[in-house]
């Protein structure tokens, strides 16, 4: 089978690897109906990650079930699945709080931009589709794989509620799909950071009330105006640069919560947010918790986190699909084998 490769900053490769097998009885393989590139994925494209050795890379799924391991139960072959961007047993002490991405018996995946994936602890990480989904559904699905469900873990993780003002720091796809978790939830004002026009146009389409261009001190003075002048309820920080872990500081209120997302690359001022009564939460999503409500919306149709992905190319093509998100031409890819 085929698959992506990165071997050095900036070269991602299209390359023939092993064909995936069932090691564990627990193990699925599942085909690849859709795979993307991850923002997170670009911290080692751009050099800011180590990339020691030539790695499969890629952790964003759907796809069929192939052949399932003896322990196996809750899906079978044929299944359209998606999972989480981390495996898990759903039956841990940990699992059973909820807190799936920091499952005992979890982890994390090499190379799922491929023809083929091994899922470790299939019963406890894939959830299956009633049926085969209709072609348009994919993207919507895929995103659940991540973004959708590390958007909402944003959203989760600062309270977000009915009658909340959120303010969400990066508009990339997971702070765009948490603008639209943040709606969901019944925020009341949702403000969406972003100067760029096809992003600022989809978070209108997911539901933003507001939408910011300005940043740093600009940005906080016109969330202010927004919020009684003491800043936002809930600020949801998908970056994880410094700037963007100071701008959520400089836009919630005191007392608020900050929900973190973005892989953390820089500082935060714990001390002054202590004085300041901030509340801090997040951390890597706990897909397998939100994945089952969240596929029910997609497939009822009400919500199309989907939107995020504006470029779509063959599974040949990764090295460009990483390069078009690199450059900022693409908010997302989706890569089909
Ligand atoms: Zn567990």
């Amino acid at each position: 089978m085929y698959g992506a490769v990165i071997h050095a900053p900036g070269d991602v490769r299209y390359e023939e690897r092993e064909d995936p097998a069932i090691l564990e009885p627990t193990d699925a393989v599942v085909r690849t109906v859709a795979a993307c590139v991850c923002g997170s994925d670009l911290w080692r494209y751009r050099g800011i990650s180590p990339v020691p050795k030539p790695t499969p890379i890629g952790h964003e799924y759907c796809g069929v079930v192939e052949a399932v391991g003896d322990a196996v139960t809750s899906v079978k072959v044929g299944d359209f699945v998606v999972g989480g961007f981390l495996y898990s047993d759903n039956t841990c002490p940990v699992c059973r709080k909820g807190a799936h991405a920091n499952c005992q018996h979890g982890g994390g995946y090499a190379g799922c931009q491929a023809d083929r994936i091994r899922v470790p602890q299939a019963d406890g990480t894939l959830v299956a589709t009633p049926e085969m989904p209709a072609d348009d559904l994919i993207p919507s699905i895929l995103a659940l794989s991540d973004v959708m469900c590390t958007g909402w873990h944003a959203a989760v993780s600062a309270g977000v509620g009915p009658g909340k003002s959120v303010a969400v720091v990066g508009d990339g796809a997971v702070g765009l799909c948490a603008v639209l978790a943040a709606v969901q939830l019944g925020a009341e004002t949702v403000i969406a950071m972003s100067r760029h026009d096809s992003r600022q146009k989809v978070a209108t389409e997911f539901g933003a009330t507001h939408i910011i261009a300005e940043r740093g001190e600009d940005g906080i003075a016109k969330i202010r105006e927004l919020t009684e002048g003491i800043g936002a309820d809930c600020v949801l920080e998908c970056v994880g640069t410094q700037d963007a872990r100071l701008q959520a500081v400089g836009c919630v209120r005191d007392g608020g919560n900050i929900g973190l997302v973005g892989v953390p690359h820089g500082e935060l001022p714990v001390d002054k947010l202590f004085w300041r009564n901030v509340g801090i939460k997040g951390g890597p999503a706990h897909c397998r918790e939100y994945l089952p409500q969240l596929l029910e919306l997609v497939l009822a149709r009400k919500i199309n986190p989907g939107l995020v992905f504006d470029l779509e190319l063959p599974l040949s093509e990764i090295a460009e699909a990483y390069a078009a998100m690199d450059e900022r031409r693409a908010i997302k890819s989706l890569v089909r084998p």
